[in-house]
């Protein structure tokens, strides 16, 4: 069961909410390939009906499927459609209310309707509440003298804890207003789009509509959010990420007159499926159109905007967890320090003092690390050991050095003011304040940081993986034997361990010639192992260039080219939901494309922030006339706080690399350098090596 497209709608039973985004309105949200946009905030019926139907066109004109949802009982409890319209049908329900529900932004007729209808009872009931100031006859106002004939509840929310009956017309939470408010629309948009109705009818039609409740596994908003925008939002992230399969299972339920919550009954399922990060869609890479040579800058900020964490999320102990990216703001639990304490070995007394001599008397006790402070009498001192919580009465201390102490008496000089030699309570970190941001590799600062916070577990992505593709007719692996015409594989030892560098797995997927049926299998090989493919060779527009091949025929390729050397053009490309890097062949040249787009592409993909790696201006101890219009990367050491370059830039030169410590980095407009020229140095070690 596959749509392309996901609607999520929560929907309302009130007048009008104004033109500016408030809660308790109509909210709508949609999401393709696991992806939702920004939910949209519709003020009235009328608006959110244009707009839900103007999408349906537009998805239908593109040739896509659409599952629109709506958070309210497309049914009622069962003997009502048969006591309503002579038929038991859920739509000749709907057809009814099409009919009698009279619907105007500032007015409409559902507390009468629901008197009306109670009338096929003995008037008290099933419809109970009134929002009304005037009383309407047949509609109790409150439970009191009300009389139900029909079940209270579906069998859907007997299953459903905390859902509201639909014969509840006023109130907080109620939803039977929305019900009579909604189904004339559901039945406006099932005749205009020809829509199939879950659980009603099977879902053959590429408009299909189902019933949703988001609070069935989503709890509160994000501070700051409107419930009902990040709900929806949610709630069509969530189905749209899920596979055909697994729709076609959850939708797979059999109610045929009072309809059904959909995935009611799934519901851990669809937390862990909301927990999953967002996937990277099929035109991710997809540069606009007309774009000649991308400079660097650009290349760079376009992939920060288009990828997105796709690493999943575990939870583990703070000791294992080092090398590892919080995947969520990492809260403190206690405050760093926990309690005042004293930062020297001194005397501590309450207050500051002013010039001259003071003399106190030493109380009995002492105040060491890890005692419990005990209260100290005023206008006494008490002899306290850096580290020492502070005493009740104390909140300043003189330093041990500067004291004489004699016969149960301390004596100082003045002055020493308030709060002297103490650390206050939370100075470093406040409790519940951010420990670690989410994004921060976790490494040996953050583990004290995490400790001394009393935060003994992480949530952080798991390592990122990534498979490793050399590809070329020529290439042997090290320790075989290299006939004529054949080169050792340098690229896939090289990378795997770069990734290693970086904090990911490397995953060895071995060599391949120049051969696209089989490369087309090590690729799927790589997708089902790994979270990201990089291959090395092949990426050009050659005949023998089978990774660019393949990417293009898949649909999902994109040709960078990027205004830099050493590099060619740069392949990016998704591979059955994975972003493929094809690199360059030359060693060289895949390691700065690795250094320079793959690097940040894959820490971001991991989870991590976007990292930017630290350069120097140094002067340059080299002459160069540059070509103006790309950036150059060259292979480059510091000597005497100069920077050299190696003696050629051509990109077969290995033993460069070798001889490097790191990168200078030519900017696209630099042209003459001479000796004590200001360029830009980036180590080996800024980039994570
Ligand atoms: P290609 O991008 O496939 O046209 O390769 C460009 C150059 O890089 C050719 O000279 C290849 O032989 C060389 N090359 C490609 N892959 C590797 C590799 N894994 N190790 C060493 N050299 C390679
Ligand atoms: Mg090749």
């Amino acid at each position: 069961m596959r749509f392309d497209t996901v609607i999520m709608v929560d929907w309302s039973g009130g007048n009008d909410r104004g033109a500016s985004p408030k809660p308790d309105a109509i909210w709508a949200a949609i999401a393709r390939e696991g992806r939702a946009q920004e939910a949209q905030y519709l003020r009235n019926r009328q608006v959110a009906e244009d707009w839900i139907g103007t999408q349906i066109e537009a998805e239908r004109a593109a040739g896509r499927r659409v599952l629109v949802g709506f958070d309210f009982p497309f049914g009622y409890p069962e003997g009502f459609a048969q006591a309503l319209t002579g038929n038991a049908s859920p739509f000749a329900v709907w057809d009814w209310f099409e009919t009698h529900v009279e619907d105007a932004a500032k007015a409409n007729n559902r507390f009468d309707l629901a008197g009306r209808i109670n009338t096929i009872s003995d008037g008290s009931g099933p419809f109970w509440g009134n929002g009304l100031a005037r009383d309407i006859e047949g509609l109790p106002r409150t439970k009191k003298d009300y009389h139900n004939p029909f079940p209270d509840r579906r069998q859907a929310e007997l299953h459903a804890k905390g859902a509201f009956t639909c014969w509840q017309m006023s109130g907080a939470g109620a939803v039977g207003s929305q019900v009579f408010m909604g189904l004339p629309v559901l039945a406006r948009l099932r005749r205009r789009f020809e829509a199939s109705v879950w659980p009603f009818e099977p879902l053959t039609s590429d408009i299909a509509i189902i019933e949703i409740w988001p609070s069935l596994t989503l709890g509160a908003a994000p501070e700051g959010r409107i419930k009902d925008a990040w709900q929806v939002e949610e709630v069509a992230r969530t189905v749209s990420s899920l596979t055909p399969e697994k729709l076609a299972e959850m939708l797979a339920v059999d109610a045929p007159e009072e309809g059904w919550i959909f995935g009611l009954g799934h519901e851990a399922y669809l937390k862990q499926a909301a927990a999953q990060p967002p996937r990277l869609s099929n035109n991710c890479f997809a540069l606009p159109p007309g774009v000649h040579w991308t400079p660097v800058a650009e290349a760079l900020a376009e992939l920060e905007n288009r990828l997105v964490p796709v690493a999943e999320v575990t939870e583990l102990p703070v000791l294992e967890a080092v090398g590892r990216v919080a995947a969520l703001d990492l809260i403190a639990q206690r405050s760093n320090p926990p309690l005042p304490n004293t930062a020297v070995d001194g005397y501590g007394f309450a207050g500051g003092r002013g010039a001259g001599v003071h003399r106190m008397p030493l109380a009995q006790d002492r105040a060491a690390a890890g005692d419990v402070p005990v209260t100290l009498p005023e206008g006494q001192a008490i002899r306290v050991l850096t580290g020492a919580a502070l005493p009740v009465g104390v909140d300043t201390v003189v330093l041990q050095e500067d004291v004489t102490a004699q016969d149960g008496q301390i004596a100082f000089r003045g002055p020493i003011k308030q709060g002297a030699n103490t650390r206050k309570a939370g100075e470093d970190v406040v409790a519940q304040g951010i420990a670690v941001a989410a994004g921060t590799r976790i490494e040996a600062p953050e583990v004290a940081l995490l400790c001394a916070t009393g935060v003994a577990r992480v949530k952080v992505y798991k390592p990122l993986r990534v498979a490793i593709v050399s590809t070329g007719a020529e290439l042997v692996e090290i320790g075989g034997a290299a006939g004529d015409g054949q080169i050792f594989d340098a690229n896939r030892p090289m990378l795997m361990q770069m990734v290693r560098s970086f904090g990911h797995t490397p995953v060895d997927m071995g060599i391949v010639p120049d051969d696209r049926a089989h490369l087309a299998q090590v690729l799927d090989d790589a997708a089902t192992r790994a979270d990201v493919i990089l291959t090395s060779g092949g990426a050009s527009a050659g005949d023998e260039d089978h990774v660019s091949a393949l990417l293009t025929q898949a649909g999902a390729m994109s040709l960078w080219r990027i205004a830099v050397k050493p590099g060619r053009p740069l392949a990016l490309g998704m591979w059955r939901g994975r972003p493929v890097f094809g690199l360059p062949g030359n060693p060289v040249a895949a390691m700065v494309c690795t250094l320079i787009f793959a690097r940040p592409a894959m820490a971001r993909l991991g989870g991590e922030d976007w990292p930017v790696p630290q350069g120097f201006d140094v002067p340059a101890a080299f002459s160069k006339n540059k070509k103006q219009g790309r950036s150059e990367f060259l292979r480059a050491r510091i000597r005497d706080g100069r920077a050299e370059v190696f003696a050629s830039e051509g990109s077969g030169r290995i033993s460069g690399l070798s001889w490097a410590e790191g990168l200078v980095e030519l900017p696209q407009e630099a042209a003459t350098i001479a000796p004590g020229t200001p360029v830009r140095y980036i180590p080996f070690g800024s980039f994570g090596l």
